[in-house]
């Protein structure tokens, strides 16, 4: 365990793809939300097209090649389950994307660059077994979304799934607040305080984003997360995409002890990373502003205008010590 504690690690990092490659990954986007998808690629390099072409690989190469080039050493990509009824089925996507569970673990086998995070709704019949297998395979991370999922993590039905996870010391990142990204069927489930049950049950979780608010009009849940923080401290959250300007409101009050020693850094990639939301906060300088926007590597990026708003190093490194095995060590 924790062979190298040390390491910068982007421990929010989401893999997409069509299927090109006989990944299983599948996109379903509407007209509202395929725009977004085609504004996130050509933010991070890639044509719009790539979305009908060959994706699986486009996407993958061109997520190494950036995380190659920064000073992150590793990064926890994320799987992504289907949207599930409360009964466990499997309910038809109005407009959203699947990664496989066995595709983020086959990719971190061929990547040492590469932690995997699965996603298992647990009210699937077979979620248990399915947890088993990525344990076995070497999951380090649990990933949902309960907004966008319909997970109702306080469902009592779930308990022994959680605790299947604390004896394994799987962490659970949780998205929390809400989402413009992806469509939401359960608003209500944005709410941090569904994650008291995980919590009770002995799971390490990780409140992605904090509970802070994704748009203008999202109510914003970063007080009931930091509230929580004080009861829980198995709880912790994550900074991924705070350089979305709507997002970045709570960067001064994160940046304060002792909630920043319990922050964890992702980056949300494919997510853009814009530099104009922490300059006009004041939280950056002129300089530090402009050498964002020059910078190529949304990766890098986000990671220098973190660096420079004043998160401590200990932020991007904290991960590895609540994983539930050491990463093994990158050659390059
Ligand atoms: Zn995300």
């Amino acid at each position: 365990m924790k062979s190298e504690p040390g390491e910068i690690i982007d421990m929010h990092v989401h893999i997409v793809g069509n299927g090109s490659s006989g990944s299983g990954c599948w996109l379903k986007l509407d007209s509202w939300h395929r725009p977004v998808a085609g504004l996130m690629l050509r933010h991070v390099g890639l044509p719009a097209s790539a979305l009908r072409g060959d994706l699986d690989r486009l996407y993958l190469a061109r997520l190494l090649e950036l995380l190659r080039g920064s000073s992150i050493r590793r990064a926890v990509i994320l799987a992504q389950d289907a949207v599930h009824d409360d009964s466990g089925k499997r309910c038809q996507d109005p407009g959203s994307f699947y990664v496989p569970n066995s595709y983020v673990l086959q990719l971190a086998r061929q990547h040492p660059e590469f932690l995997p995070a699965v996603s298992i709704h647990p009210a699937r019949p077979d979620a248990l077994e399915e947890l088993e297998r990525c344990i076995a395979g070497g999951a380090v991370m649990m990933k949902c979304l309960p907004n966008c999922q319909n997970i109702d993590c306080r469902n009592p039905r779930f308990t022994r799934f959680w605790e299947r996870m604390a004896e394994a010391g799987l962490p659970l990142l949780a998205h929390t607040g809400g989402e413009h990204t992806l469509p939401v069927v359960r608003p209500d489930l944005a709410d941090p305080r569904i994650l008291t049950r995980p919590l009770d049950c002995g799971v390490t979780v990780i409140a992605a984003h904090c509970g802070t608010r994704s748009g203008l009009l999202d109510r914003d849940y970063f007080e009931t997360f930091v509230e929580m923080t004080r009861a829980y401290p198995r709880l912790y959250g994550d900074i991924s995409a705070f350089n979305v300007p709507t997002r970045g409101g709570r960067i001064r009050e994160c940046l304060r002890e002792p909630l920043v020693s319990r922050l964890v850094h992702g980056s949300d990639f494919p997510v853009p990373v814009y530099a104009v939301g922490a300059w006009l906060r004041g939280l950056v300088d002129w300089n530090v502003y402009r050498a964002g926007r020059r910078n190529a590597n949304p990766i890098e990026r986000d990671y220098q205008l973190k660096r420079a708003m004043g998160f401590p190093p200990e932020v991007f490194t904290r991960i590895s010590r609540l994983l539930p095995a050491g990463p093994r060590p990158v050659s390059s």
